[in-house]
């Protein structure tokens, strides 16, 4: 009888690639893929641990797995797999205490997941979990070739071109979890792209955990922290984007999570330059005051942050700048709140999230003194997300009567360039389009973040 393997794919769009990356091994193994977690004989939950609550979500959807299995609503002799970050960093912990596991695997098992689903098949139920996470950071980065199964709609694709982060942020322990960072070849993302293109893809998103740094790793110099996207040292990303653009078809490239540190007027310029790469930078800040950026290990500075935000604006006309922030830092007085909560009100994001800060033991952050009381991280949230609810506001207003190009994502909803799936907002249609495709409409009103078409 044909195996039969469910997966609970939780986190972000990094960790959804490698679900994706498990499901087309599995189905090429000869495996049968369920959304029904009840019939599954094994279930894969891919885990998260970001930050706490993504750990507590993880780790209840591990709890869930199990109850459901001894409520019967699940198979009782159904297998169940913990894999992805919270596995990665923390299974010699979870072995000894999530005893309802029967195995743990990392980042760099992704390929070997159907000999690792048969393992557990074999295995007597009731033995304690197996720890099959190696010993080392991972170092795995996949090809054009490898299989997968895609979990996004059909006219969007999410492309990792490359994985690991070699920065030292204070609050962030991903280093430690994915490892250094390493870039894919051009070739091997341009196949993919023509490949994901030819299947009815009409936006490709560009994902690691800093995108600017892309081809830097294999530069032999100036490749530092704030080393500069230049055509000077070595491949880097304005490669890639000239070599995505290249390919034959009517298709957005969006730009994720890049880091203030390296970008650079030639990257501004390129970008200009490609009509395929879509008016939109991803970049999160995380805050904006010198004392603070220091303290975070930023990489970066005020000045050059200030000074970036005018030359992308001047540089790329009608730019969507997406950022996210941290509040509530160690030690974050304030008079430091305040200078961001300025900085918010005069920069006008297009798109901005916030973040309370999250103490993450085995980050630097967690073990400085000065920690900031719930309290206070809440009352600060709250006043950064109503000043930008008044920024976000006069922009949408500002866009009603114009005609703005859209990507259908259902019949009632799209999203313009200013907006990725998920995160941003949408524009609601008042008669029904084509989903999948591109169309032009006319922005006829507004709420807070979405508009009405
Ligand atoms: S750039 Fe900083 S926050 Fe982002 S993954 Fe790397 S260390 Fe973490």
């Amino acid at each position: 009888m044909t195996t039969k393997v469910g997966l609970i794919s939780l986190g972000c769009a990094k960790n959804l690639v490698d679900s994706e990356i498990m499901l087309g091994h599995l189905r090429s193994a000869g495996m049968e893929l369920t959304a029904d977690s009840a019939e599954a004989d094994v279930l894969i939950v891919n885990t998260c641990a970001f930050i706490d609550s993504a750990k507590t979500e993880s780790i209840t959807a591990v709890l869930e797995a199990h109850r459901d299995r001894g409520l019967h609503r699940r198979r009782p002799d159904q297998r169940l797999i913990v894999a992805g970050c919270m596995s990665q960093r923390f299974s010699t912990e979870l072995t000894g205490e999530l005893s309802e596991v029967d195995a743990f695997i990392g980042l760099d098992q992704l390929e070997e997941v159907a000999p690792i689903v048969r393992r557990v098949l074999a295995r007597t139920p009731g033995t304690p979990p197996e720890d099959l996470v190696p010993d080392h950071l991972p170092v795995y980065i996949p090809d054009f070739d490898t299989p997968r199964w895609r979990l996004t709609p059909k006219h969007f694709a999410y492309v990792k071109i490359a994985e690991g982060c070699n920065h030292p942020c204070s609050f962030c322990v991903i280093p430690q979890m994915r490892g250094k960072h390493r870039s894919r070849t051009i070739e091997s993302i341009r196949r993919e792209a023509e490949q994901l293109v030819s299947e009815g893809v009409k936006e490709l998103l560009l994902i690691s955990q800093d995108t600017t740094y892309f081809g830097m790793d294999r530069w032999t110099e100036g490749r530092g922290p704030r080393a500069q996207v230049t055509s000077a040292r070595g491949e880097n990303l304005i490669d890639l984007l000239e070599a995505l653009s290249s390919v034959k078809g009517d298709f957005w490239i969006r730009l994720l999570y890049t880091h203030p540190a390296h970008w650079s007027d030639e990257l501004i310029t390129a970008i200009a330059r490609l009509p395929k790469v879509a008016r939109y930078v991803d970049m999160p800040l995380q805050h904006i005051e010198e004392g603070m950026l220091k303290d975070m290990r930023r990489e970066t500075s005020e000045a050059h942050i200030r000074g970036l935000v005018t030359r992308l604006r001047a540089g790329i006309p009608n730019l969507a700048i997406r950022t996210t922030f941290i509040v509530g830092f160690p030690g974050e007085t304030d008079a430091q709140f305040d200078t961001l909560l300025g900085f918010i009100q005069d920069a006008k994001f297009d798109r901005m999230g916030i973040f309370t800060y999250s103490q993450e033991s085995g980050s630097r952050a967690a073990k400085m003194p000065n920690q900031v009381s719930p309290a206070i991280k809440k009352s600060r949230y709250r006043k950064a997300m109503a000043t930008q609810q008044k920024v976000a506001t006069q922009r949408a207003a500002a866009l009603v009567g114009q005609k703005l190009r859209v990507l259908v994502d259902t019949p009632t909803s799209a999203r313009t360039e200013a907006d990725a799936p998920d995160v941003d907002g949408k524009v609601i249609l008042t008669s029904p389009l084509t989903p999948n495709e591109f169309a032009e409409v006319t922005i006829t009103g507004h709420k807070i973040y979405d508009l009405i078409a």
